[in-house]
This record gives structure tokens, C-alpha cells and sequence, in this order.
């Protein structure tokens, strides 16, 4: 289920508890600012997800009140994971799901990062 992108940040989610030790994951990437981590349900050849160690349930939150280091930690961390992967060439695709409409069923921001193969069209229309 989609959740509600204007809820206070819920401790207890699931990516809180991997970044708190709580249940396992398969780590690839970690510094001060962020935890990169395999999709445990992949949707492409590579699929791995990038959260910040702050507590934001959302992109939205994330950008109206991370500060700058935060935000400049997550950003670097983010291309260091794609560049680690060797994804830079032949490319890789970033998603942020983000409210109801954008399908997000997380609430702590994560960022999906997608690439190993082609990736079809950027949204499939109905
Ligand atoms: P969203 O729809 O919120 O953008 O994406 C959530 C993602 O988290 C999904 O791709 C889902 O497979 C992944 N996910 C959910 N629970 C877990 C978990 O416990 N471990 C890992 N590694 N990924 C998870």
C-alpha cells in the first residue's frame, strides 16, 4: 500500500531497522550520510536501494529539511554506488518514489537505482 507522504517519520519501518542492525541486509555500500543495500525483490539485473541515515520518510521531506552536508553526502553516495557498480557506462536509471502517486510503500527516502540491462521506456503508459 502507498503510503501517506505527509506522516511524521515512523521509527519502526523497515529501513529504519536495517539501518539500525535490527534485520539484515545485503549491504554494498555505506558511509557517514547514507546505506546503499540490494533490492530484496529486484526488478532489473541490478536493483539496489540508497537511504540516507537521517530519519526522512520522503524525497519531499529530505529536500525541504535535510541540510546541505546531507544532502551532498546522500547525492555523492548515490553516484558512487552506480559508478562502484560500473554503471556509469552503459547507463542506469534513479527512481524516487515519492506519495500516493508516485507508489511509495516505505516511508524512509530511498532511492532505487536500476541498471545491467536496458531499461525499456521511463514510464509505461495504460
Ligand atoms: P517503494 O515502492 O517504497 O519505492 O520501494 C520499496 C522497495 O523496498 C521495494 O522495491 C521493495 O522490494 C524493497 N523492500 C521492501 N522491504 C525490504 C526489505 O526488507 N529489504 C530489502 N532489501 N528491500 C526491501
Amino acid at each position: 500500500m502507498p503510503i501517506d507522504p505527509t506522516q511524521p517519520y515512523d521509527n519502526a519501518n523497515i529501513f529504519a531497522k536495517i539501518l539500525r542492525g535490527e534485520i539484515p541486509c545485503n549491504r554494498v555500500y555505506e558511509d557517514e550520510w547514507a546505506l546503499a543495500f540490494e533490492d530484496i525483490n529486484p526488478q532489473a539485473e541490478i536493483h539496489t536501494l540508497v537511504i540516507p541515515k537521517g530519519a526522512y520518510v520522503s524525497w519531499d521531506d529530505f529536500s525541504a529539511r535535510a541540510n546541505a552536508e546531507e544532502i551532498a553526502g546522500f547525492v555523492r553516495a548515490v553516484g558512487m554506488v552506480a559508478r562502484d557498480k560500473g554503471l556509469v557506462e552503459p547507463g542506469y536509471r534513479l527512481l524516487a518514489n515519492t506519495g500516493v502517486h508516485g507508489g511509495q510503500e516505505v516511508p524512509h527516502l530511498h532511492v532505487h537505482l536500476f541498471g545491467g540491462q536496458p531499461l525499456g521506456p521511463m514510464i509505461l503508459r495504460r
